[in-house]
């Protein structure tokens, strides 16, 4: 399974070079080394990045791909090599394309941690710690349901799951791609809503611009997964993505003896 990647859409537009670097010369590399060593199967991260600002919502693997971003545009160069290694070399490929993970292992082992950290929801969940003073919301102009951003996140035990399906589903010479993602949106305010539902605690907001290279909605039809992985997310409500993430977060902070985060404004 091959998940080493750089992946911040503003990162991505202020240093491209680093993207190609990693995202693309890294999966080279990786594919190299798999054609050296005789390993036939990769199961590998991709991401709806790679489709940009698609037409249609929810969003099938059918959809054109035109990454509106260096980080997309990484991605996709790299479902081409592993496409193209398929063809040449036998390769058998998996690329799933990740939605936006969320949340934390459900027992509380592992979490999201960052630095320097740019995720909505972590960002969120350490304002309502008091580790920040509060969260910019990046566009509230956008042709979306409250001119906020819609976004489909994605617990991440569920992503775990569908890899372990895809694991052994990799056929020989064979290009699979599927969409993991819940099937629903949810934007940046409903978001923080739910944070402070979820937490009980003050977040304070601030309006800010749009975000470079954010598309205003990506919504996933995962119904291919569904079908071919036998894929259903179990944990991808929001609210619970957000309890998962608290309970770790709280967990974690008050055990590691945290260093406060820099104030966001
Ligand atoms: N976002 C925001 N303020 C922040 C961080 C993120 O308004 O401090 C928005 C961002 O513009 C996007 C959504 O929240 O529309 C999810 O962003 P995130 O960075 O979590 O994931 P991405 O969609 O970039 O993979």
């Amino acid at each position: 399974m091959h998940f080493a990647a750089l992946a911040y859409v503003g990162e991505s537009v202020a240093h491209p070079d680093l993207y190609y670097r990693t995202n693309v010369a890294g999966t080279l590399v990786v594919l190299e080394a798999m054609r050296a060593h005789n390993i036939k199967k990769i199961v590998a991260s991709s991401t709806c990045a790679t489709y940009g600002c698609p037409d249609q919502m929810p969003i099938s693997e059918a959809a054109t791909q035109i990454p509106v971003n260096p980080y997309g545009r990484s991605k996709l160069m790299a479902e081409h090599m592993m496409r193209d290694a398929c063809g040449a070399f036998g390769l058998g490929v998996i690329a799933l394309r990740y939605f936006n993970a969320a949340g934390a292992d459900p027992e509380g082992a592992i979490g999201e941690e960052h630095d320097p950290e740019t995720h909505l929801i972590p960002l969120l969940l350490q304002s309502a710690l008091g580790l920040r003073s509060g969260i910019d919301i990046f566009g509230e102009d956008y042709e979306t349901c409250d001119g906020t951003c819609v976004r489909d996140y994605v617990h991440v035990a569920d992503l775990a799951s569908a890899h372990v399906s895809a694991l052994t589903r990799c056929e020989a010479g064979v290009f699979k791609v599927y969409n993991l993602g819940a099937g629903r949106g949810a934007s940046v305010a409903e978001v923080v809503a739910a944070v402070r539902a979820v937490t009980g605690r003050v977040v304070p907001i601030r309006s800010a611009a749009r975000r470079p290279g954010d598309p205003a909605m990506l919504i996933a039809d995962p119904s291919k997964a569904t079908e071919a992985l036998g894929w259903k997310p179990l944990r991808s409500e929001l609210p619970t993505m957000i309890e998962d993430a608290w309970a770790w977060m709280t967990k974690y902070r008050s055990s590691a003896g945290f260093r406060p985060f820099p104030p966001a404004f």
